[in-house]
């Protein structure tokens, strides 16, 4: 008998009929004598639908009442979800995240959980019912309702499941587990039995939307044991988020590949090369809330530099902006960019005892005629911007060339 934590993601719980589905999987799993608490998205597609319909309102929708709305999607999942457990006979109840209650922080649309108060939902658990929370959602100190940022949902359930103790915490979604690049759009992609903790997080944070990033950040601080499943294949192991690098597991010095299409690439040319530049160039962009990825700066050459530097695109107009002022301010000679482009990066543990990878990379791109056009590396990853039109073939011959689509013997 264990304690675990199930969340069902968005087309998991796409119709009242998967709903019914996911009901039955639960009714499998409470006949073997476990305890169950199910995390559930809104249906796919919901969420960006509540989105649009705040913006037909206004166009930079007011944060908290954003929140009010977009968290209304998982909130006819549960109550849908704990009426198709009844009807075959379990007994169910839902919490939203208020009621829990999941506290958090006030940062609407990407608040952080502050606790979680499990009292409720323990006294239901050993009165036998299942227990369904409604993710994404949570409250701040004064009661405001809040969201947890897109993808959220797993981050509630890894979060219960720390609160909880769980045994596991098991995400079901449309895929069977993760695999070593999105199978959407490498179909020779593999699915990896493991992958460490220290890659997941790597490559969540590189765009692999299967995990959001802070469930992987949340389970490695409190030691959640965390699985990814399919919700739609009966029997199946997915994959385990593993906290050691075991000797027996598979060894690949690549083990996967993320992409992102998030990106638009921003270059201000002719810059005086003198200290404090790059605050000058980066801090307006900082003021106003925009994120920064990769940022490179060159060597100075008769007293002037290249910088660029990439933003999310949906920032990138407000960005070019900024930086036209900073321009004139700065006596740069020209700021251009483009916001058609793309970041493709390869995430493995095994690169800290190999050297060569990043070259086997460029290599790989050259022989396509890919051009790459900001590179940026940490010790378990290399990421390279290249226009988004080489985006599939990019992951597909770096796939190959790192041999991913073959199988590794354990
Ligand atoms: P859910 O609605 O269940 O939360 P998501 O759409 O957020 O599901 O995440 C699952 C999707 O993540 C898959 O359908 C797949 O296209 C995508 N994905 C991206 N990278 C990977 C990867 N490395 N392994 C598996 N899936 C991936
Ligand atoms: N419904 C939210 C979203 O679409 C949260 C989630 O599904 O995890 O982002
Ligand atoms: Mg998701």
């Amino acid at each position: 008998m264990a304690l675990i934590v199930q969340k069902y993601g968005g087309t998991s719980v796409g119709s009242t009929e998967r709903i019914k589905n996911v009901a039955r999987r639960i009714a499998k799993w409470k006949a073997q004598g476990h305890s169950l608490v199910v995390v559930l998205s809104a249906m796919s597609g919901e969420t960006n639908r509540l989105i649009a319909l705040a913006k037909e309102i206004q166009e930079t929708p007011n944060p908290r009442e954003l929140d009010v709305i977009v968290s209304t999607g998982e909130q006819v999942t549960i109550g849908l979800l704990a009426m198709a457990l009844q009807e075959i006979g379990l007994e169910a109840k839902s919490y939203c995240g208020w009621q829990v209650k999941l506290t958090t922080d006030s940062a609407h649309g990407k608040a952080r959980i502050s606790s979680i108060d499990d009292e409720a939902m323990r006294a239901d658990l050993d009165a036998g019912r299942v227990v369904i929370v409604a993710g994404f959602q949570g409250v701040d100190e004064n009661g405001a309702i809040t969201t947890l940022g897109r993808g959220g949902s797993d981050t509630s359930a890894v979060a219960l499941a720390a609160a909880l103790k769980a045994d596991e915490c098991q995400i079901y979604t449309d895929v069977d587990g993760v695999y070593t690049t999105d199978p959407r759009v490498e179909p020779e992609a593999r699915r990896l039995k493991t992958i460490t903790f220290e890659e997941m997080i790597e490559l969540a944070s590189l765009g692999s939307k299967v995990l959001q990033i802070r469930s992987v950040e949340f389970a490695g601080k409190y030691k959640v044991r965390l699985r990814v499943l399919s919700s739609f294949e009966e029997e199946g192991e997915g994959t385990l988020i593993t906290f050691e690098e075991d000797e027996s597991m598979e060894q690949a010095v690549v083990a996967g590949i993320a992409f992102d299409r998030n990106e638009a690439r921003i270059n201000v040319k002719g810059v005086p090369d003198r200290p404090g530049i790059a605050y000058q160039i980066l801090g307006p962009v900082a003021d106003a809330n925009i994120e920064v990825d990769m940022i490179i700066q060159n060597v100075g050459d008769h007293g002037a530099t290249d910088f660029s530097f990439t933003v999310p695109r949906g920032e990138y107009n407000k960005a070019l902006s900024i930086l036209r002022d900073v321009q004139t301010h700065i006596g740069a000679a020209k700021v251009e960019g483009d916001d058609k482009v793309a970041k493709i990066s390869i995430v493995g543990v095994g690169m800290r005892s190999h050297c060569g990878i990043a070259s086997t990379m460029f290599r790989t791109l050259a022989e396509e005629g890919i051009n790459i056009q900001l590179i940026s590396t940490s010790e378990i990853k290399v990421s390279v911007l290249v226009d988004e039109k080489y985006l599939e073939l990019a992951v597909r011959v770096l796939h190959k060339a790192f041999g991913l689509n073959q199988k590794i013997s354990a």
